[in-house]
This record gives C-alpha cells, structure tokens and sequence, in this order.
C-alpha cells in the first residue's frame, strides 16, 4: 500500500470530500454523474487511515469494490466487518450504515450508485471512536 498527500491526489484527479460527512479526510475521484439519461453515479473516495464517513443510507442499491487497502464496514445492529481490496458490497436500500479505512492504512473504494432517481445518499449522525473500535 503506497502513502498519500493531499497535493498527489489532487494531481490525480480527487477532491477534498466534504468534511461535514466524514470524520478524517477524504478524497473524491468522479467518472459518472447521474442526467436525464444516465441514472447512476460512479466515483472513488480514498479514506485516509483512521477516515471513515458518517452513518447513512441510499435510495437504491449502493455497490462498493474494495481496491486499496481493508475497508470497514457496519450496517445498524452488526458487528463491524473488515473487506479487503478486490471485495465487494452491495448495500440495500435504506441499510443505515457507513463504511471507512483501518486504522493504520489508507483505503479507497470505487462507490456505484444505482437507480439514482430514488436518491443518492441520506447522511446521518457521525460514527463515534466507540463505534468505529467495536468488534474488529
Ligand atoms: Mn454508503
């Protein structure tokens, strides 16, 4: 796993993510926007280590492939689980939960978006230390 700096990443093509949706930095890469004739949303978002966004939920389906590094992830009610690069998740409709890096490692993950007429993303309360730390 290389490292990163902000400058490099912007280099390639990323944006700082808003900071109001995640705890840690992140960095967003677009290659698909939704229109009038294309309803789906492809991007990656690279999670500093330690990153992870707040709780949320999609309108449709939402389908995470792992490229770098081990992604954390937790729906409502479960324990954490890890991912590793070449995974895949594919999050249903109206599953609260929020996905980030490990704590040592950068990660990032290509994110598609389905059915974006249904709406994209709901974001919710932040993910604490606590439970960022439980069951992993
Ligand atoms: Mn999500």
């Amino acid at each position: 796993m290389k490292s990163y700096t902000g400058e490099q990443l912007i280099a390639e093509g990323y944006k700082p993510a808003p900071a109001e949706y995640f705890t840690g930095k992140a960095y967003l890469k677009s290659f698909v926007q939704p229109d009038d004739n294309t309803n789906c949303i492809i991007s990656d978002v690279l999670f500093e280590p330690g990153t992870r966004n707040n709780w949320h939920t999609h309108g449709s389906n939402q389908i995470l492939m792992i490229k770098e590094g081990t992604c954390y992830y937790q729906e409502e009610g479960k324990p954490v689980q890890k991912i590793e690069a070449g995974g895949v998740i594919n999050i249903l409709p109206g599953v609260k939960h929020w996905h980030g890096a490990s704590p040592d490692t950068a990660m990032i993950h290509t994110a598609i978006g389905i059915n974006t007429e249904k709406g994209i993303v709901n974001w919710l309360e932040p993910v604490t230390d606590e439970q960022y730390k439980t069951e992993v």
